[in-house]
């Protein structure tokens, strides 16, 4: 047998820090403090895992957002989005810069008024509304948008009973381009199904229409979306005042703006992705300009965005358990915060930053929760430095549907605080304990 030939095997180690094929660099630059309060001073005094709010981003986004769309039109407003994120402080600090409430349920309308907002401006959408909160809500004079057929008897039977003339909206569905389309909540435009609505309200007289209402859906980074579906509602709008007569005097054209955050299945960040306020802006207001609508019948805008204002405002601060090998030699790092606390976690990738960088020694790890559960998984696949117990990670963009989505399972929901412009930490929830949950059993 001949001799086989040697070659000396070449060992060239791979430094997965480079950038990808995209050209973005892979990993995220280290963190260590928010707003200039150290991350470790945090857990330090409130614990972890810990969900930090940054006031100073919260202001900035809601400024800017109304900032773009008022230097482009005259009459804009903004309705808090309850569901996103109930916390009071978060609500009430919408509520200082000027933002209606906008809820989808009886709870959330309550809790809009438990926090001082004048029930005539709460926007009460949701297609689950009972008698007893519709009556609650046409007595308090609130703008009610209605989903459904069912809604709208009610609503006109109520109005009878109580000889009140509600302040309504329809709400409308349409094809904006995205697919698959929201046609299950509020009445189809390309059907017929809300110009019928809209008739019967004109023929019976009893429900005063002033606006129509849309949400085409949730992270949407097509600004032409949006541009279709104000095309579309203002010449619905255009249509019903001239038409039937009715009184229409706004647009909400609902929520939906993307944040920064970057989806699973997408290949680009949602850093580069995100469009701006602006880009929305010009997008929906240069559309509406284009409408001709009669002297003196301007419509005013309403929009009801949630994501886009506080996801990244929001941080989940997390420590290290422990780093194990996986069969496969995939490094497994456990940490504290599990997918109960983040629920997005299921469709985004989300942002994690370490407190050191060592570029040279990160390895693609696969980040786990404390959850005896095969699904808490925070991260598949991220790139981080050496970790060892207690260090610090810190996941970022979480300030949108996590503080409200949470529960507690296996783990209680932990401690919520907000890093102040002044530089002051205010706790804006407590940790929950097992005396929380035991008080709502039968003994
Ligand atoms: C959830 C919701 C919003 C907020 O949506 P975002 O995508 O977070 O901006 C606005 N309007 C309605 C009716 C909603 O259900």
């Amino acid at each position: 047998m001949e001799k086989k030939q040697y070659e000396r095997p070449l060992l060239k180690r791979i430094v997965p820090t480079m950038p990808g094929k995209t050209g973005q660099n892979t990993h995220s630059v280290a963190q260590t403090e928010i707003d200039g309060v150290a991350l470790d001073g945090l857990r330090e005094r409130f614990g972890s895992p810990l969900f930090v709010f940054s006031e100073k981003t919260l202001r900035k986004n809601i400024r800017e957002a109304k900032r773009a769309f008022s230097t482009r039109y005259p009459d804009v407003r903004f309705a808090w989005s309850y569901k996103t994120n109930y916390l009071n402080a978060i609500c009430n600090l919408f509520h200082e810069e000027g933002s209606l409430a906008e809820v989808v349920s009886g709870f959330e309308y309550e809790k809009a008024l438990q926090n001082n907002v004048p029930s005539n401006r709460i926007i009460f959408n949701g297609p689950a509304k009972s008698e007893a909160e519709l009556l609650k809500a046409i007595q308090g004079d609130s703008l009610i948008h209605v989903d459904n057929t069912e809604e709208l008897r009610l609503l006109t039977k109520l109005a009878v009973a109580h000889e009140i003339r509600p302040r309504v909206a329809i709400r409308v569905n349409l094809d904006a381009g995205i697919y698959p389309a929201w046609s299950r909540f509020g009445f189809n435009l390309e059907s017929g199904q809300a110009w019928d609505a809209l008739e019967k309200i004109a023929t019976e007289k009893r429900l005063e229409c002033v606006g129509l209402h849309c949400h085409i859906g949730t992270f949407i980074q097509s600004v032409n979306a949006y541009r279709t579906e104000t095309e579309k509602m203002a010449h619905l709008a255009l249509d019903a005042m001239t038409k039937l007569g009715l009184p229409i005097s706004y647009l909400d054209l609902g929520g939906g703006f993307a944040s920064k955050n970057s989806l699973k299945a997408s290949y680009l960040t949602g850093e580069d992705l995100c469009p701006t306020f602006d880009d929305y802006a010009e997008a929906i207001t240069s559309a509406l300009r284009m409408v001709k609508f009669p002297a003196g019948k301007k419509l005013s805008l309403i929009f009801e965005t949630g994501r886009a204002l506080v996801d990244n405002a929001g941080y989940l601060l997390s420590s290290v358990i422990t780093n194990k090998r996986m069969a496969d030699g995939r490094l497994n790092t456990v940490i504290d915060a599990g997918v109960n606390l983040l629920f997005t976690s299921f469709w985004y990738n989300h942002k994690v930053t370490s407190t050191y960088d060592d570029v040279a020694q990160m390895e693609p790890t696969s980040l786990c929760g404390p959850l005896c559960m095969n699904i808490d998984v925070i991260r598949d696949n991220v790139l981080l430095p050496p970790l060892r117990r207690n260090d610090l990670l810190l996941i970022h963009h979480v300030g949108a549907y996590n503080v409200t989505q949470w529960m507690q399972f296996i783990t209680m929901r932990p401690k919520v605080v907000m890093v102040m412009e002044n530089g002051e930490l205010q706790l804006l929830r407590d940790a929950e304990t097992l005396a929380d949950l035991n008080r709502m059993e039968a003994k």
